[in-house]
C-alpha cells in the first residue's frame, strides 16, 4: 500500500465524519510483523475523544434512527459498491497491519466484509416480530422493535475490517449510532471502513471509531452513562472485565470471546479431507482465529495416519512475506504474542511430544514474528495445551476409543465457540451436531462462515451472535405495543381492584 504515515494524517480518530488526532496523550503503532518496521506511530485516544466520540453519536441518533429501513439499507447498498471498488485498498492495508497473506485478505476478508455489507443492505428491511394480534380479545398487541441507541464497540487485531463490519453493521442496519474502538495495534482498516460509510452517505456521527488502548479509551467507552449498550469480541479474561465494567451502568452486553475448537474424527471419515481440513483450519491466520481448528481428537485406528499426514502436510506450508501471493503462512501479530505461542510449546515439552514445528522458522530476523506450523501429540487431555487458547498454528492431537469418549472429550472445554466432527456415517453426524455444546458446529469441513448465519459462542466463549438477522436481537430492544380495542371507560379487568363498581 501507499506510504501510511502520509495516507492516514489526519489522525487515528474519527468523530463526527472527520479524521482527528488523539488527546490521549500516548502514542500506538501500527507495526508490519513481517519486518518489525513501524509504519505509523499516532496519537491514541483518550477520555476526551471518548467523549467527543459518544456525543457526535448520540447527536446523530435521532436522525438516523428516523430513517426507513429503506434509506439504511439504500446506504449500505451503496457502501458495499464502494469496498468492492475499494477491495485492493483494503486487502493491502490489512495484510499490512496483521501480516495474514496477501492471498486470505484478498480472498476471504475483503469479499467476506462487501458480502456482508450487502448482507444487511438487505437485512436492514427485514426486522421482523410476532404477527399482530388479540391474544387478549380486548386488545391488539404488536412488536415494535425499536434500536437501542448508542453502541460502544470493542474489537481485536486477528480479523480487523471483518470485526468492525460485524459490529458496525448491524447496529446502523438496526437504527443504531456507534463508537468503535479498534485494537490499538490495527486501526487502519476501520479508520478505511467509517470513511467509506461515510462516502457512500452514511451521516456525520453515525460510526465513528476511536483508537487507543483498552485502559484509557476501551474502559472510558464501556463505563460511558450515553452508551445504552457495549458489544466486545476478544478475549474471555478481557470480556469478563468489560462485563463487570458494563453492569455498572445496566448495560446491554454482547461478548463474543475466546475458543478452543475441538476437530474430531470418527473411524469412517475420509482420511484425506480430514487432514487437509485439520492443517488449513489449524493455520488459518497464522491459527490467530477463535474458531481455529485447536483440538483434533481422531478415532484409534485412523489416528497414527492421522498424525503423519498432518505433520507431513505442515511441512509443505510456504512460510514468508505476506504480500508474496505464494505465501501460505504469514508472521503472528506482534514478536511478544509469537512469544507467548513458543511458551505454550515449549512448556509442553516437559509433558508431550512436538511432531513437527515448534520453533521460529531458520534466518527470521529477531524483529520478524514467524513461527512454524506445530504438531504435538501425548498431551493429557487436562493440560494446558489441550485447555488453554494458545492463539497460534499449533494443533494438538489426541487418540480416543469409543464415540461417547470422543464426544465427551470434545466438550471437556471452558470454551463453546466452534467444532467440527469429520464421519461419513449420518447418524454419528447428527449426534456430533447434537451433542457438542457450541455456537456452530461443521460437519466435514472447519472454519467456512456466512453472512446469512449466525457466528457466536456458549459457555466461556461469550454470548450474543454476530452476522445474520440474529444479530438484530443483539442491536434492537422489543417493545410490545398493547392498544385497548372496547373503547369503555371501566374495563373487565377493573373488578379485581374496584370489586363491582
Ligand atoms: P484482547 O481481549 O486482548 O483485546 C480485544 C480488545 O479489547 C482490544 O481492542 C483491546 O484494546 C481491548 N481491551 C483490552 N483491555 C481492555 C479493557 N480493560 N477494557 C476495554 N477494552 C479492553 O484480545 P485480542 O488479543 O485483541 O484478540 C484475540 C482474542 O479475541 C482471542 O481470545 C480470540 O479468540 C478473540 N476473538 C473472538 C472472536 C469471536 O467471534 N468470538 C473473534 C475474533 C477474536
Amino acid at each position: 500500500m501507499t506510504d501510511v504515515a502520509e495516507e492516514f494524517a489526519g489522525g487515528a480518530q474519527f468523530v463526527a465524519g472527520e479524521r482527528r488526532a488523539g488527546t490521549g496523550g500516548d502514542a500506538c503503532s501500527v507495526v508490519d510483523p513481517a519486518t518489525g518496521r513501524t509504519l505509523w506511530t499516532y496519537a491514541a485516544a483518550g477520555p476526551q475523544d471518548v467523549d467527543d466520540a459518544v456525543a457526535a453519536a448520540r447527536a446523530a441518533l435521532p436522525g438516523w434512527a428516523g430513517t426507513s429501513p429503506g434509506e439504511r439499507g439504500e446506504v449500505l447498498r451503496a457502501l458495499a459498491d464502494l469496498l468492492r471498488d475499494r477491495a485492493g485498498e483494503f486487502a493491502a492495508a490489512e495484510t499490512a497491519q496483521c501480516g495474514k497473506p496477501i492471498r486470505l485478505s484478498t480472498g476471504f476478508d475483503v469479499p467476506g466484509t462487501v458480502d456482508n455489507t450487502a448482507f444487511f443492505a438487505g437485512a436492514a428491511r427485514m426486522l421482523e416480530g410476532r404477527a399482530a394480534a388479540e391474544y387478549s380479545p380486548d386488545h391488539t398487541s404488536y412488536v415494535r422493535r425499536e434500536p437501542v441507541g448508542v453502541v460502544g464497540s470493542i474489537a481485536p487485531w486477528n480479523y480487523p475490517l471483518q470485526m468492525a463490519a460485524w459490529k458496525i453493521l448491524p447496529a446502523v442496519a438496526a437504527g443504531n449510532t456507534i463508537v468503535l474502538k479498534p485494537s490499538e495495534l490495527t486501526p487502519l482498516t476501520s479508520l478505511m471502513f467509517a470513511r467509506a460509510a461515510t462516502d457512500a452517505g452514511l451521516p456525520p456521527g453515525v460510526v465513528n471509531i476511536v483508537s487507543g488502548t483498552g485502559p484509557a479509551a476501551g474502559e472510558h467507552l464501556v463505563t460511558h452513562p450515553d452508551v445504552t449498550m457495549t458489544s466486545f469480541t476478544g478475549s474471555t479474561a478481557v470480556g469478563r472485565r468489560v462485563a463487570e465494567l458494563a453492569a455498572r451502568t445496566v448495560k446491554r452486553v454482547h461478548l463474543e470471546l475466546g475458543g478452543k475448537a475441538p476437530f474430531v474424527v470418527f473411524d469412517d471419515a475420509d482420511l484425506e479431507a480430514a487432514v487437509h481440513g485439520a492443517v488449513a483450519g489449524a493455520l488459518v491466520n497464522g491459527g490467530q482465529d477463535c474458531t481455529a481448528a485447536t483440538r483434533a481428537y481422531v478415532q484409534r485406528p485412523l489416528y497414527d495416519a492421522f498424525v503423519a499426514g498432518v505433520a507431513d502436510l505442515m511441512a509443505t506450508v510456504r512460510i514468508g512475506d505476506p504480500r508474496d501471493p505464494d505465501t501460505d503462512l504469514g508472521p503472528l501479530i506482534t514478536t511478544a504474542h509469537r512469544d507467548r505461542v513458543a511458551a505454550f510449546v515449549e512448556r509442553a515439552r516437559g509433558y508431550a511430544t512436538v511432531v513437527t514445528g515448534g520453533a521460529v522458522p531458520d534466518g527470521t530476523p529477531a524483529a520478524a514474528a514467524y513461527y512454524r506450523p506445530t504438531l504435538i501429540t501425548g498431551a493429557a487431555q487436562d493440560s494446558e495445551v489441550v485447555q488453554r487458547e494458545i492463539f497460534g498454528p499449533v494443533l494438538v492431537a489426541l487418540p480416543f476409543d469409543s464415540d461417547d469418549e470422543g464426544l465427551a472429550s470434545a466438550n471437556d472445554s471452558g470454551y463453546g465457540l466452534a467444532a467440527s466432527a469429520w464421519t461419513r456415517d449420518v447418524y454419528r453426524a447428527g449426534r456430533a451436531s447434537r451433542e457438542i455444546a457450541a455456537g456452530c458446529v461443521w460437519i466435514n469441513d472447519h472454519i467456512p462462515i456466512v453472512s446469512e448465519m449466525p457466528h457466536g459462542g456458549w459457555k466461556s466463549s461469550g454470548y450474543g451472535k454476530d452476522m445474520s438477522v440474529y444479530s438484530f436481537e443483539e442491536y434492537t430492544q422489543v417493545k410490545h405495543v398493547m392498544s385497548d380495542n372496547t373503547a369503555v371507560a371501566r374495563k373487565s379487568w377493573h373488578r379485581t381492584v374496584f370489586a363491582g363498581r
